[in-house]
Protein backbone atom coordinates (compact mmCIF):
# COMPACT_ATOMS: atom_id res chain seq x y z
CA UNK A 1 0.00 0.00 0.00
CA UNK A 2 1.41 3.74 -0.94
CA UNK A 3 0.32 7.08 -0.21
CA UNK A 4 -1.79 6.77 -3.31
CA UNK A 5 -3.71 3.93 -1.85
CA UNK A 6 -5.21 5.55 1.53
CA UNK A 7 -9.15 6.12 1.44
CA UNK A 8 -10.46 9.18 2.58
CA UNK A 9 -8.68 12.45 4.35
CA UNK A 10 -6.99 12.90 1.36
CA UNK A 11 -6.07 16.40 2.28
CA UNK A 12 -4.10 15.33 5.05
CA UNK A 13 -2.37 13.11 3.28
CA UNK A 14 -1.33 15.46 0.48
CA UNK A 15 -0.49 17.92 3.20
CA UNK A 16 2.09 15.57 4.68
CA UNK A 17 3.37 14.38 1.44
CA UNK A 18 3.96 17.79 0.75
CA UNK A 19 6.16 18.39 3.71
CA UNK A 20 7.70 15.51 3.46
CA UNK A 21 8.97 16.37 -0.06
CA UNK A 22 10.18 19.74 1.41
CA UNK A 23 12.00 18.41 4.10
CA UNK A 24 10.34 20.08 6.72
CA UNK A 25 8.21 17.55 8.20
CA UNK A 26 7.27 18.34 11.88
CA UNK A 27 8.64 16.63 15.12
CA UNK A 28 5.25 16.40 16.89
CA UNK A 29 2.02 15.70 15.23
CA UNK A 30 -1.07 14.80 16.43
CA UNK A 31 -3.49 12.68 14.55
CA UNK A 32 -7.40 13.48 15.61
CA UNK A 33 -10.53 11.71 14.92
CA UNK A 34 -12.77 8.91 15.25
CA UNK A 35 -11.71 5.16 15.39
CA UNK A 36 -11.13 3.36 12.24
CA UNK A 37 -10.79 5.79 9.60
CA UNK A 38 -6.55 5.20 9.23
CA UNK A 39 -4.70 7.04 11.71
CA UNK A 40 -2.67 4.62 12.64
CA UNK A 41 -2.32 3.17 9.36
CA UNK A 42 -1.43 6.57 8.29
CA UNK A 43 1.15 7.02 10.67
CA UNK A 44 3.09 3.73 9.73
CA UNK A 45 3.38 5.15 5.93
CA UNK A 46 4.54 8.51 7.51
CA UNK A 47 7.17 6.53 9.39
CA UNK A 48 7.82 4.51 5.99
CA UNK A 49 8.28 7.74 3.95
CA UNK A 50 10.99 8.93 6.60
CA UNK A 51 12.79 5.45 6.70
CA UNK A 52 12.78 4.47 3.26
CA UNK A 53 15.67 5.12 0.93
CA UNK A 54 14.31 3.24 -2.12
CA UNK A 55 12.02 6.10 -2.87
CA UNK A 56 11.33 9.81 -4.10
CA UNK A 57 11.20 12.23 -1.33
CA UNK A 58 7.16 12.15 -0.29
CA UNK A 59 7.09 8.83 -1.42
CA UNK A 60 7.89 4.80 0.15
CA UNK A 61 8.18 1.51 -1.70
CA UNK A 62 6.86 -0.76 0.46
CA UNK A 63 9.07 -3.34 -0.88
CA UNK A 64 12.49 -2.85 0.98
CA UNK A 65 13.95 -4.52 4.20
CA UNK A 66 13.01 -0.79 6.07
CA UNK A 67 9.79 -0.64 4.62
CA UNK A 68 8.89 -4.01 5.14
CA UNK A 69 10.26 -3.94 9.12
CA UNK A 70 8.17 -0.86 9.97
CA UNK A 71 5.18 -3.12 8.37
CA UNK A 72 5.95 -6.13 11.09
CA UNK A 73 6.34 -4.14 13.67
CA UNK A 74 10.28 -5.52 13.85
CA UNK A 75 12.14 -1.86 12.76
CA UNK A 76 14.00 -0.86 15.87
CA UNK A 77 14.01 2.83 15.04
CA UNK A 78 10.04 2.89 14.67
CA UNK A 79 8.71 2.39 18.04
CA UNK A 80 4.48 2.28 18.33
CA UNK A 81 4.08 3.28 22.56
CA UNK A 82 0.16 1.62 23.62
CA UNK A 83 -1.18 0.88 26.93
CA UNK A 84 0.56 -2.27 28.41
CA UNK A 85 -1.13 -5.35 29.57
CA UNK A 86 -2.69 -4.93 32.60
CA UNK A 87 -2.62 -1.41 32.73
CA UNK A 88 -4.93 1.06 31.54
CA UNK A 89 -2.46 3.98 30.99
CA UNK A 90 0.71 4.71 29.37
CA UNK A 91 3.47 5.23 32.26
CA UNK A 92 5.61 7.74 33.01
CA UNK A 93 8.26 4.39 32.70
CA UNK A 94 7.17 4.07 28.63
CA UNK A 95 8.03 7.66 28.00
CA UNK A 96 11.44 8.00 29.79
CA UNK A 97 12.86 4.69 27.95
CA UNK A 98 12.32 6.72 24.69
CA UNK A 99 13.52 9.80 25.86
CA UNK A 100 16.50 7.67 26.81
CA UNK A 101 17.57 7.02 23.17
CA UNK A 102 15.73 10.16 21.71
CA UNK A 103 19.24 11.76 21.20
CA UNK A 104 20.98 8.46 20.05
CA UNK A 105 21.44 8.22 16.27
CA UNK A 106 19.38 5.70 14.21
CA UNK A 107 19.70 2.38 14.55
CA UNK A 108 19.56 1.41 10.65
CA UNK A 109 17.25 3.86 9.49
CA UNK A 110 17.76 7.73 8.52
CA UNK A 111 15.20 8.86 11.68
CA UNK A 112 13.46 7.61 14.73
CA UNK A 113 9.45 7.87 14.97
CA UNK A 114 7.66 7.13 17.74
CA UNK A 115 3.85 6.59 17.07
CA UNK A 116 1.44 7.19 20.85
CA UNK A 117 -0.94 5.31 20.53
CA UNK A 118 -3.54 5.86 21.88
CA UNK A 119 -2.42 9.33 23.02
CA UNK A 120 -4.99 10.09 25.13
CA UNK A 121 -4.20 7.49 27.60
CA UNK A 122 -0.92 8.66 28.79
CA UNK A 123 -0.99 9.63 32.34
CA UNK A 124 -0.34 13.15 33.19
CA UNK A 125 3.21 12.69 34.75
CA UNK A 126 4.37 10.74 31.47
CA UNK A 127 2.56 13.31 29.22
CA UNK A 128 4.90 15.92 31.20
CA UNK A 129 7.75 13.42 30.74
CA UNK A 130 7.21 13.48 26.78
CA UNK A 131 6.82 17.10 27.25
CA UNK A 132 10.55 17.19 27.36
CA UNK A 133 11.20 15.50 23.84
CA UNK A 134 8.65 17.38 22.24
CA UNK A 135 10.15 20.58 23.09
CA UNK A 136 13.68 19.98 21.57
CA UNK A 137 13.57 17.12 19.55
CA UNK A 138 17.09 15.88 17.72
CA UNK A 139 16.73 16.75 14.03
CA UNK A 140 16.03 13.15 13.46
CA UNK A 141 13.14 12.30 15.88
CA UNK A 142 9.47 12.83 15.32
CA UNK A 143 6.50 11.88 17.57
CA UNK A 144 2.95 11.27 16.31
CA UNK A 145 -0.20 10.78 18.93
CA UNK A 146 -2.89 9.62 17.57
CA UNK A 147 -6.32 10.42 19.83
CA UNK A 148 -9.91 10.55 19.21
CA UNK A 149 -10.47 13.68 20.83
CA UNK A 150 -7.20 16.16 20.38
CA UNK A 151 -8.58 18.03 23.61
CA UNK A 152 -7.62 14.85 25.66
CA UNK A 153 -4.29 15.64 25.21
CA UNK A 154 -2.41 18.37 27.67
CA UNK A 155 -2.17 21.92 25.90
CA UNK A 156 1.37 21.73 26.79
CA UNK A 157 1.21 18.97 24.58
CA UNK A 158 -0.97 20.23 22.00
CA UNK A 159 1.09 23.52 21.45
CA UNK A 160 3.94 22.15 20.18
CA UNK A 161 2.82 19.45 17.99
CA UNK A 162 0.92 20.21 14.43
CA UNK A 163 -2.85 18.69 14.74
CA UNK A 164 -4.06 17.07 11.81
CA UNK A 165 -8.24 16.71 11.98
CA UNK A 166 -9.41 13.21 10.31
CA UNK A 167 -13.09 12.84 9.70
CA UNK A 168 -15.23 10.05 9.33
CA UNK A 169 -14.81 8.59 5.78
CA UNK A 170 -18.45 8.63 2.95
CA UNK A 171 -20.15 5.94 2.40
CA UNK A 172 -18.40 5.63 -1.08
CA UNK A 173 -14.85 6.05 0.55
CA UNK A 174 -16.65 2.42 2.27
CA UNK A 175 -17.64 0.76 -0.25
CA UNK A 176 -14.04 1.43 -2.11
CA UNK A 177 -12.80 -0.33 1.27
CA UNK A 178 -14.41 -3.40 -0.67
CA UNK A 179 -17.33 -3.41 1.44
CA UNK A 180 -20.55 -4.33 -0.51
CA UNK A 181 -23.03 -4.89 1.78
CA UNK A 182 -24.80 -2.33 1.79
CA UNK A 183 -26.29 -2.04 5.15
CA UNK A 184 -22.93 -2.64 6.65
CA UNK A 185 -21.58 0.59 4.37
CA UNK A 186 -24.51 2.66 6.21
CA UNK A 187 -23.76 0.86 9.62
CA UNK A 188 -19.63 1.86 9.45
CA UNK A 189 -20.63 5.45 10.57
CA UNK A 190 -17.26 6.43 8.20
CA UNK A 191 -14.98 4.01 10.13
CA UNK A 192 -13.83 1.06 8.28
CA UNK A 193 -12.43 -0.11 11.39
CA UNK A 194 -16.19 -0.59 12.62
CA UNK A 195 -17.11 -2.24 9.70
CA UNK A 196 -14.53 -5.23 9.78
CA UNK A 197 -15.89 -5.20 13.64
CA UNK A 198 -18.99 -5.34 12.65
CA UNK A 199 -21.40 -8.48 13.48
CA UNK A 200 -24.60 -8.32 11.57
CA UNK A 201 -26.08 -11.33 12.81
CA UNK A 202 -25.75 -9.57 16.49
CA UNK A 203 -26.41 -6.74 15.41
CA UNK A 204 -29.61 -7.90 13.81
CA UNK A 205 -30.79 -8.99 16.57
CA UNK A 206 -30.12 -6.78 19.27
CA UNK A 207 -31.95 -4.04 16.31
CA UNK A 208 -34.97 -6.55 16.33
CA UNK A 209 -35.13 -6.03 19.95
CA UNK A 210 -35.16 -2.33 20.05
CA UNK A 211 -37.62 -2.05 16.85
CA UNK A 212 -40.09 -3.88 18.74
CA UNK A 213 -39.59 -1.75 21.99
CA UNK A 214 -39.21 1.34 19.73
CA UNK A 215 -43.06 0.58 18.33
CA UNK A 216 -44.45 -0.48 21.41
CA UNK A 217 -43.70 2.48 22.87
CA UNK A 218 -45.20 4.55 19.89
CA UNK A 219 -48.25 2.72 19.78
CA UNK A 220 -48.95 1.73 23.64
CA UNK A 221 -52.43 2.38 24.48
CA UNK A 222 -53.30 3.05 28.37
CA UNK A 223 -54.14 -0.92 28.68
CA UNK A 224 -50.89 -1.92 27.33
CA UNK A 225 -48.76 -0.18 29.84
CA UNK A 226 -48.05 -3.01 31.66
CA UNK A 227 -46.50 -4.47 27.95
CA UNK A 228 -44.54 -1.10 27.84
CA UNK A 229 -42.69 -2.00 31.16
CA UNK A 230 -42.11 -5.76 30.05
CA UNK A 231 -40.45 -4.91 27.02
CA UNK A 232 -38.64 -1.76 28.91
CA UNK A 233 -37.63 -4.55 31.51
CA UNK A 234 -35.98 -6.56 28.67
CA UNK A 235 -33.95 -3.51 27.09
CA UNK A 236 -32.97 -2.54 31.26
CA UNK A 237 -31.24 -5.88 31.42
CA UNK A 238 -27.32 -5.82 30.98
CA UNK A 239 -25.58 -2.74 31.46
CA UNK A 240 -23.23 -3.93 28.05
CA UNK A 241 -26.53 -4.98 26.33
CA UNK A 242 -28.07 -1.70 27.40
CA UNK A 243 -25.67 0.73 26.15
CA UNK A 244 -25.36 -1.17 22.85
CA UNK A 245 -29.14 -1.53 22.36
CA UNK A 246 -29.25 2.73 23.33
CA UNK A 247 -26.95 3.69 20.41
CA UNK A 248 -28.75 1.32 18.33
CA UNK A 249 -32.43 2.95 19.47
CA UNK A 250 -30.27 6.57 18.33
CA UNK A 251 -29.40 5.17 15.15
CA UNK A 252 -33.15 4.27 14.08
CA UNK A 253 -34.18 7.72 16.06
CA UNK A 254 -32.41 9.14 13.59
CA UNK A 255 -33.30 7.15 10.57
CA UNK A 256 -37.75 7.93 11.71
CA UNK A 257 -36.61 11.68 11.77
CA UNK A 258 -34.83 11.68 8.12
CA UNK A 259 -37.76 9.69 7.03
CA UNK A 260 -40.44 12.54 8.89
CA UNK A 261 -38.41 15.50 7.05
CA UNK A 262 -38.53 13.50 3.72
CA UNK A 263 -35.11 12.86 3.02
CA UNK A 264 -35.11 8.96 2.92
CA UNK A 265 -31.73 8.82 1.02
CA UNK A 266 -29.94 9.70 3.97
CA UNK A 267 -31.39 6.29 6.36
CA UNK A 268 -29.15 3.41 7.68
CA UNK A 269 -31.16 1.06 8.01
CA UNK A 270 -32.61 0.23 4.63
CA UNK A 271 -33.76 -3.14 4.93
CA UNK A 272 -36.61 -2.28 7.74
CA UNK A 273 -37.49 1.00 5.95
CA UNK A 274 -41.41 0.04 5.98
CA UNK A 275 -41.24 -0.38 9.90
CA UNK A 276 -39.64 2.68 10.31
CA UNK A 277 -41.59 4.78 7.63
CA UNK A 278 -44.10 3.14 10.08
CA UNK A 279 -43.04 4.90 13.25
CA UNK A 280 -42.45 8.09 11.83
CA UNK A 281 -46.01 8.51 10.45
CA UNK A 282 -47.58 7.73 13.90
CA UNK A 283 -44.72 9.01 16.22
CA UNK A 284 -45.27 13.18 16.54
CA UNK A 285 -41.84 15.47 15.69
CA UNK A 286 -42.17 16.33 19.39
CA UNK A 287 -41.99 13.11 20.27
CA UNK A 288 -39.54 11.97 18.54
CA UNK A 289 -37.24 15.15 19.71
CA UNK A 290 -37.97 14.46 23.05
CA UNK A 291 -36.61 11.10 22.66
CA UNK A 292 -33.92 11.83 21.23
CA UNK A 293 -32.86 14.82 23.80
CA UNK A 294 -33.62 11.98 26.43
CA UNK A 295 -31.15 9.45 24.95
CA UNK A 296 -28.71 12.25 25.25
CA UNK A 297 -29.41 12.25 29.00
CA UNK A 298 -29.34 9.03 29.37
CA UNK A 299 -26.00 8.58 27.75
CA UNK A 300 -24.56 11.18 30.31
CA UNK A 301 -25.95 8.78 32.84
CA UNK A 302 -24.86 5.73 31.88
CA UNK A 303 -21.25 6.96 33.33
CA UNK A 304 -23.00 6.42 37.20
CA UNK A 305 -24.66 3.23 38.38
CA UNK A 306 -27.81 4.17 37.63
CA UNK A 307 -31.05 2.07 37.31
CA UNK A 308 -31.37 1.06 33.30
CA UNK A 309 -34.82 -0.33 33.56
CA UNK A 310 -36.31 2.99 35.36
CA UNK A 311 -34.31 4.89 32.39
CA UNK A 312 -35.63 2.73 29.53
CA UNK A 313 -39.34 3.26 30.92
CA UNK A 314 -39.18 7.18 31.19
CA UNK A 315 -37.70 6.63 27.36
CA UNK A 316 -40.45 4.51 26.80
CA UNK A 317 -43.54 6.95 28.13
CA UNK A 318 -41.27 10.04 26.44
CA UNK A 319 -42.03 8.20 23.33
CA UNK A 320 -45.73 7.65 24.05
CA UNK A 321 -48.27 10.47 23.91
CA UNK A 322 -51.06 8.48 25.49
CA UNK A 323 -49.40 7.25 28.55
CA UNK A 324 -47.52 10.39 29.34
CA UNK A 325 -51.09 12.13 28.76
CA UNK A 326 -52.44 9.97 31.05
CA UNK A 327 -49.36 10.19 33.83
CA UNK A 328 -49.34 13.59 34.00
CA UNK A 329 -53.52 14.33 34.42
CA UNK A 330 -53.20 11.60 37.21
ZN1 LIG B 1 11.07 1.21 1.19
Amino acid sequence: MRFDDFIGNRRIVERLRAKLRENRFPHGLIFSGPDGVGKYTLAIMVAKALNCRMAQPGEFCDACPSCRKIESGTHPDVMTVSIEEDATQIKIAQVRRILGILDLQPLEGRNKVFIFDPADAINPDASNALLKGLEEPPENSFFILITVNVHELLLTVRSRCQVYNFTPLTLNEIRQHGVTDELMVRWSQGSIGRVRALDMARLKSGREVVLDFFETAVTATEEQFQDLLAVSAEIGRAKQEFESRMTILAILLGDVLYLKEGMPEKIINLDVQDRLSNLSSRASLERLVRMSEFLRTIESSLKSNVNRQMLAEVLAITANETVSDWLEQS
